[in-house]
């Protein structure tokens, strides 16, 4: 990316953040035009997009933070556009660290997904033959989970820094869903397909990219099922879902609350709180597994969506979290630190978990290695 702008006379910081604003919805854009005809350049220029988000952000932190290098930070070069930005995984770091904001990581995961994708097309020129109508199913469903997140960001987490273009959000919100449509036909052509899929004895379920009943199971496993959807082409697992239940708030009747996309109780249409939601989880869900000590923690911090409190707890024989809705991690006390949390015991083991990462990571790069 190196420079980003170039022009001739100087701007003011404002409207150097602007520009960079506008740029991203114009990618944006140009990203929804290629879909037909060049969907790769769509996810390039998709992942483009997010990169000027995440720096505008950091902009308006401090104009230094979307420098490679900030201790070379010179304010009469940067108005005339002459310096080298940063890129998406030093932008996510820097918004962590120094924002104190960290973006969850199934965001980072889903705009790491169109980054790994987006190197493969800029790299590799010739990659294998595709249909066109599969890699543009594959490129939708892959800007739906990055659009999903990055519109979160804008429009709520990050707000108020970019309500001056909330109607812009919306229009491409807008076009971005239009594309239902085409994923829907899609389905429809693929459908005799699926259905001789059922008759051989596959179990066929939702596809978390593409919503589609084309998720055809490929491998269960204790807590998941390993899953390649017809429609989009994604390889993906399906996290095992729950029938626990909690009273509702308001009309008392129990609902199956473990759920990311329920946002009202199915009986009387009341919003579910999450406070709510959390306090009654603290008096159902009171116990850990097996491994936790009599006593002792029974909530562990997440290390998905770092939610700055504990958010997981023991439901119905696995650890689920109650904000980002992951399940089936192992909880242990980190041998480092002494907190209560999940992730991969390995790394925990081995490393640091998610609550003295940054300190593990911080005192490895002082050591000098
Ligand atoms: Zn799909
Ligand atoms: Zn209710
Ligand atoms: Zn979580
Ligand atoms: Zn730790």
């Amino acid at each position: 990316m190196g420079r980003t702008f170039i022009s001739q006379k100087k701007q003011t910081k404002e409207d150097m953040h602007d520009a960079l604003v506008k740029n991203a919805i114009d990618f944006l854009d140009s990203s929804l035009d290629d879909l037909d005809k060049r969907p790769k350049n769509s996810v390039v220029d998709f992942y483009t997009s997010i990169e000027l988000f995440l720096k505008a952000r950091l902009m308006t932190e401090h104009w230094t933070l979307i420098l490679s290098r900030p201790e070379l930070a010179n304010l009469d070069s940067f108005q005339v556009g002459d310096f080298h930005s940063i890129f998406l995984d030093d932008a996510v770091t820097r918004i962590k660290n120094i924002l104190k904001q960290p973006i969850g990581a199934n965001a980072i995961d889903a705009f790491k997904a169109l980054g790994e994708h987006r190197n493969q097309i800029v790299h590799f020129a010739h990659t294998k033959y595709q249909d066109i109508q599969a890699t543009k199913a594959s490129v939708v469903a892959e800007q739906w989970s990055a659009w999903h997140y990055l519109h979160e960001l804008l429009v709520s987490d990050w707000s108020p820094i970019f309500d001056n273009y909330l109607e812009e959000f919306e229009r491409i919100h807008q076009r971005m869903m239009g594309q239902q449509e085409f994923i829907k036909a899609r389905y429809t052509a693929i459908l005799p397909q699926i259905e001789i899929k059922k008759k051989s004895g596959f179990e066929v379920e939702n596809c978390a990219h593409c919503h589609m009943e084309s998720a055809i199971i490929t491998q269960k496993n204790e807590w998941s099922n390993d899953y390649e959807c017809m429609v989009c082409g994604v390889k993906d697992v399906l996290i095992k879902k729950t029938n626990a239940t909690i009273p509702c708030q308001s009309c008392g009747k129990e609902f199956q609350f473990f759920d990311k996309e329920l946002k009202r109780c199915p009986n009387c249409g009341e919003e579910i709180d999450h406070e709510y939601v959390y306090e009654m989880c603290k008096e159902r869900y009171s116990q850990g597994d097996e491994w936790c000590e009599e006593g002792g923690e029974w909530i562990a911090y997440c290390h998905k969506c770092y939610d700055d409190r504990p958010s997981v707890f023991y439901i119905d024989s696995l650890w689920s979290c109650i904000s980002c809705f992951d399940r089936g991690w192992r909880a242990i006390t980190c041998p480092h630190c002494n907190e209560f949390v999940t992730g991969d015991m390995d790394t925990i083991k081995y490393f640091a978990c998610v609550r003295c990462e940054d300190k593990a990571r911080a005192e490895f790069e002082e050591s000098g290695f």
